[in-house]
């Protein structure tokens, strides 16, 4: 067999740790995932009755076109339907951008412990991943991002891709830091500027902007969202992207013609008009992580304060082993030692009983394991 070495040398992206696979291995029963950055309340509930009457014609192929729904977030966000397309997850968006924009061996730019889809993504395309060292506030360096497109123009850097917020750091660029990178990069023919943000409704931060302000002012700018996150959706995959009219045209001609299965379609129509339930999960995030900075703070652990519905915390301990003594306690967290983090944990919120099982459960895992020595 000959394997391309670009597949042969990729390492697919490690996904949070599934409750039954927890369950099996430990033989445990009960098993509180917070680990994929899930809604928690389960998917909205009209959501729920939308899928189900929407059972009984499964037989027949979704629509294609994506008609309702993309006439909704129209409605919604206040975009033309040309400027809208949907994809299975945020993932299918990223990887069927990289396949649009990027020739093999041209390359993506991000940061580094930027949300690794990005560089599977570029990998599998056969592009090359380009990432510039954080901030020390564990922030993107957003300068330093454009500073680095244009220091290398050999590098033929054809997609930026700025996860805002970011998983798993949960920090933002702010105002003028987005401002600022626009005015240097926007409206360039060469390179599509892509901001990833999947966590926009949870941000509390006031000098947080979300790009789709900026659409209208430049020809290279592309939002993603998902309907993984607030609107509890995850197992349905499904992500949209706004973009310009020419962008969601070649996008529409790259993807597959029922790349959105009817259920999810008919799940995020109905998602999007519960705001009862997008307020409700806004509530339960800010009260969770606004628990967890408490119980950190108590337990003397340092944390980087999240806009996600998530928080990246140090354990001071080897993260392999707090992970694998939360496990036996049925706690799901996530390990991001793959983004080179070797005593830090993510948490995402979960039901407030949840969280408080999780931080106890945590509070005796610290007792067993020594301190990280960093030499
Ligand atoms: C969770 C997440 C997504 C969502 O991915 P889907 O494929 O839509 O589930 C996208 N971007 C970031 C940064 C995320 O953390």
């Amino acid at each position: 067999m000959k394997i391309s070495p670009e597949i042969l040398n990729l390492i697919p992206y490690k996904p949070g740790k599934p409750i039954s696979e927890t369950q099996r291995e430990y033989g445990l029963k009960t098993v509180y995932k917070l680990a994929s950055n899930e809604n928690p309340l389960g998917p909205s509930p009209k959501a729920m009755d939308a899928v189900k009457k929407a059972l009984d014609h499964q037989n027949l192929y979704p629509d294609p076109s994506h008609y309702e729904l993309l006439h909704t977030i129209s409605k919604l966000w206040g975009f033309p339907t040309q400027q809208l397309a949907v994809g299975n997850g945020s993932d299918e968006l990223i990887d069927l951008l990289t396949r649009i924009f990027c020739e093999p061996k041209e390359s993506v730019l991000t940061s580094v412990a930027a949300f690794n889809a990005y560089e599977v993504s570029a990998q599998a395309n056969r592009a090359v991943i380009r990432k510039v060292p954080l901030l020390t506030n564990y922030a993107f360096d957003m300068k330093g991002i454009a500073d680095y497109f244009f220091a290398h123009p050999e590098e033929n850097i054809r997609l930026i891709f700025i996860s805002n917020p970011n998983n798993p750091t949960g920090t933002h660029a702010t105002k003028e830091e987005v401002e600022e990178f626009l005015a240097r990069l926007g409206n360039r023919d060469d390179v599509m500027i892509v901001f990833d943000e999947a966590y926009n409704e949870f941000v509390r931060a006031e000098d947080y902007v979300s790009a789709q302000n900026y659409m209208g002012q430049y020809k290279n700018l592309i939002v993603l969202r998902t309907f993984s996150k607030i609107y509890g959706l995850a197992g349905f995959r499904i992500g949209c992207m706004i973009a310009p009219p020419e962008v969601v045209e070649v996008f529409n001609r790259v993807r597959k013609p029922f790349n959105v299965n009817d259920l999810a379609q008919v799940a995020a129509n109905a998602a999007l008009q519960d705001k009862e339930f997008i307020e409700r999960s806004q509530q339960i995030c800010w009260k969770g992580l606004d628990y967890f900075y408490k119980k950190l703070e108590e337990l003397g652990l340092p944390y980087i304060p999240s806009q996600g519905n998530f928080v990246m915390f140090d354990t001071l301990r080897d993260a392999a082993q707090v992970n694998e003594a939360l496990l036996r306690r049925g706690i799901i967290m996530r390990p991001i030692l793959n983004y080179g983090f070797k005593t830090h944990m993510r948490i995402s919120v979960g039901l407030e009983h949840e969280n408080e099982v999780a931080m106890a459960a945590l509070a005796e895992v610290l007792k067993e394991i020594p301190l990280y020595n960093k030499q």
